[in-house]
């Protein structure tokens, strides 16, 4: 009994350890930081596309204001042309067509001036997307080698399991299947269902255990259970 009550004891062992490494195991395939990253990754290039769009807008509102100039100088060529061809009748007349030239020279003048607000808008706009654009590769980058350095941890920590799932096995072939019973039945209330005694004690519970258990455990022919906490006992 004392044998297989150590390979019980080993037994344990081995399933914490590998509740602990399930555990790593959990948040490695969750890995927040990446999930985090990739959801930063997103809303950036989000934020790309809508400024490509606004820059797109802005660079077609800039040419169309272009055209326009270039039509308001045509006209104002021609009216210039017109003024001084000799072709005027009267005085109103020729007031009308200098006055019609001040019109079209103030009108460009405002034109003038929003194009060149747009074109700084432009400037602008395509300097903050070269910005981005190069955050954006970046964080790609490091996201890839995150998910790599991930998946290597997390292909280490599942072939640990395994190895330990297959000590289990072997062990668990070396245990009668009364006393494996009883582990199991145990360890639905307590995660571990064997303690040794040390210094006349159980080290589950703390407790002092009796003469009569001191005797049992030192020579067991059954299982022996501790009589404060109900594990199962035994002296290496
Ligand atoms: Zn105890």
């Amino acid at each position: 009994m004392g044998k297989e009550m150590e390979l019980l004891w080993e037994l344990q062992q081995i399933e914490q350890e590998e509740k602990k490494l399930i555990e790593v195991y959990n948040v490695l395939v969750k890995n927040a930081e990446l999930k985090n990253l990739y959801q930063i990754i997103l809303s950036e290039m989000k934020e790309y596309e809508r400024l490509e769009n606004a820059l797109k807008d802005k660079r077609e509102k800039q040419m169309h204001i272009e055209k326009e100039i270039k039509e308001i100088e045509k006209k104002y060529i021609e009216n210039e042309t017109f003024l001084y061809s000799g072709k005027i009748r009267n005085y109103k007349e020729m007031e009308m067509l200098s006055d019609n030239l001040k019109k079209l020279k103030d009108v460009k003048t405002e034109k003038e001036e929003i194009l060149l607000r747009y074109m700084e808008e432009v400037y602008q706009l395509e300097n903050l997307i070269k910005q981005i654009s190069n955050k954006i590769r970046k964080m790609q980058k490091e996201y890839k080698e995150i998910r790599l350095k991930n998946n290597e941890d997390i292909d280490k920590i599942k072939k640990e399991i395994e190895k330990l799932r297959d000590r289990k096995l072997a062990l668990t072939e070396n245990i009668k299947p009364e006393l494996l019973t009883i582990y199991k039945k145990i360890k639905l209330t307590k995660t571990d269902p064997v303690a040794k005694v040390i210094d006349f004690k159980c080290s589950g519970c703390n407790t002092i255990l009796s003469f009569a258990k001191m005797q049992e455990v030192s020579q067991p022919t059954l299982p022996v259970y501790c009589e404060s906490c109900g594990r199962l006992i035994f002296a290496e």
